[in-house]
């Protein structure tokens, strides 16, 4: 059962990439290029899940964040930040952010299905399956 997903990512094309690797796994996606355009289709879309980029012009990702779960109605959709470093700091920063999770770019979506059925199944990521 497909799942509608926004993908947040000014870089068109890494959006492309997503778009038709979610697409692919049966997913309905939604598209934003910006923070704020982010925040507005959480608002009039509340999709299943949010993957939002970390880096991007005017309102960053993790701004973005923060917008979108302290609206209490959107606050339980699962969010999973993108970012190009895979570095403990920034993955720390995505959390507190509010973000649920956390993939490094570049993404290889060979394994965005299992990445993201984890957030769409409703069980919290184990620490054991953590960077496997
Ligand atoms: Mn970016």
């Amino acid at each position: 059962m497909g799942s509608r997903i926004l993908v947040v990512e000014d870089n068109e094309d890494s959006r492309i990439m997503l778009v038709k690797a979610l697409k692919r796994l049966g997913h309905v996606t939604l598209e934003a290029e910006s923070g704020e355009e982010a925040v507005e289709k959480a608002r009039s879309e509340t999709p299943d899940l949010i993957l939002m980029d970390v880096e991007l012009k005017g309102m960053d990702g993790l701004t973005a964040t923060r917008r979108i779960k302290e609206n209490a109605s959107l606050q339980d959709i699962p969010i999973v930040a993108l970012t190009a470093y895979a570095m403990a700091g920034d993955r720390e920063r995505a959390l507190r952010a509010g973000c649920d999770g956390y993939l490094a770019k570049p993404v290889d979506v060979r394994n965005l299905g299992a990445e993201i059925s984890r957030y769409l199944d409703g069980h919290p990521v184990s620490e054991s399956k953590r960077g496997q």
